[in-house]
């Protein structure tokens, strides 16, 4: 079974936009406890990997073959040695960039949208720094202001940008994916 409801979302939601596909390099933020991972490490097929960050411990994937293409990294995104060891650790190319982030829930919803903003935006700046073009990007935010200028600037790097809310999401109507398809340039990596 899969170790969260969340797992059920990235299926319908690459059912819709085919972000993930069979030889991909993945990287998961955000990936505790592992729901989406799971479904990434099916999907990326036995030529294909995974690479999951959370801030909590990720444990191993249960099933072995699945296991075999995952690698787990316990860090914060928002600092940029976490960005680095990501970047390290997919070593190359990068077909699909997903982020599934989101704070510790205070309950003030201002804060919380903010917070998730905030987070959107790294996995964002991760995702320019390191899809090849053509690659993917999946992003969870909470509906709030300025998540219209999220989407702007992930049209500008993108071929183009759907929004949706996946049925399994519904409950938690605030909740708003952007899938950004295509990625428009290669980049260029300073220090290379
Ligand atoms: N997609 C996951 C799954 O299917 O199991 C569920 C992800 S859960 C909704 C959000 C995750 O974001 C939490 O595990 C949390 O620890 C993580 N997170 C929040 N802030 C983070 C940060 N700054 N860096 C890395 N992970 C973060």
């Amino acid at each position: 079974g899969y170790r969260s409801r969340a797992a059920y979302k990235l299926q319908q939601l690459d059912d819709l936009e085919n972000v993930i596909s069979s030889g991909d390099t993945v990287v998961d933020l955000g990936a505790a406890p592992g729901g989406w991972l799971q479904v990434a490490a099916e999907r990326v097929g036995p030529q294909g990997r995974v690479i999951g960050v959370d801030l909590q411990r990720i444990k191993d994937l249960e099933d072995e073959t699945l296991a075999d293409r995952v690698e787990t990294i316990r860090g914060d995104m928002t600092e940029e040695r976490t960005r680095e060891r990501v970047i390290e650790a997919a070593g190359g190319k990068v077909d699909c960039v997903l982020s599934d982030m989101a704070p510790n829930m205070s309950g003030e919803y201002s804060l919380d949208q903010a917070r998730s903003l905030y987070l959107a935006r790294m996995a964002f700046e991760t995702a320019v720094e390191l899809l090849d073009t053509d690659g993917d990007f999946l992003v969870k935010v909470f509906q709030g202001p300025d998540v219209e200028d999220l989407r702007s600037d992930v049209e500008e790097e993108f071929q183009y940008v759907r929004a949706t809310s996946p049925k399994a999401s519904r409950q938690e109507s605030s909740e708003i994916y952007f899938i950004g398809k295509g990625r428009l340039t290669t980049p260029v990596r300073t220090g290379d």
